[in-house]
């Protein structure tokens, strides 16, 4: 779920991740959540609810746009707030059937609709990015590597970094 739908599949339409896609291995939908805004001039964004300061994501919007999902799977907010990535989360995420990613902007999301639908909040690192699509294609990267077939003989994945030793 992205205000720029463009950006995908991005980075991951080249090398391996780009031949696993054109395979069938992996697939994605880039849902444009603009599209389920309400009024003449597409908005998104409002004041936070309870106050703050900037402009969130509105909560009856990305509702909408989850709602039109046949099967949301497992529901991903990428914040910075988050639980930081790691390659055992990775691993598990890689093996999950389907994953919705919520794509911030502004000051991020209204936190009512990610409480609403048990949105996980991760995070890819302790920095801050302008926009939640860089860390979703991150995260889709680390996992698609690790689907069967799609690293070929580039790699073990026993043998990688973060992997525990073994022996
Ligand atoms: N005001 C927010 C805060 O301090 O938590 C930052 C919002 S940031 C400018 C806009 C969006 O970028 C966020 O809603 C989130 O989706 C994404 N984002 C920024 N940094 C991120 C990170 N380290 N990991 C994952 N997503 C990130």
């Amino acid at each position: 779920l992205t205000l720029f739908p463009e950006m995908f599949p991005g980075v991951l339409g080249h090398s391996l991740a780009g031949k696993a896609l054109a395979r069938g291995d992996w697939s994605f939908k880039a849902v444009n959540i603009r599209d389920f805004a309400a009024d003449t001039h597409k908005t998104v964004d409002d004041t936070p609810y309870g106050g703050g300061a900037g402009l969130v994501m509105r909560p009856d919007i990305i509702e909408r746009a989850l709602l039109s999902l046949e099967n949301p799977g497992r529901k991903i907010y990428l914040s910075p707030r988050g639980k930081v990535l790691n390659q055992a989360l990775v691993k598990e995420l890689s093996a999950t059937p389907e994953i919705t990613l919520l794509c911030g902007r502004y000051e991020g999301v209204d936190q009512r609709v990610l409480e609403a639908y048990n949105f996980e909040e991760l995070s890819i690192g302790d920095y801050v990015l302008s926009g939640g699509e860089p860390a979703a294609l991150i995260l889709m990267d680390a996992c698609i590597r690790l689907l069967p077939g799609v690293m070929g003989n580039e790699a073990t994945p026993e043998e990688e970094s973060f992997e525990p030793a073994t022996g």
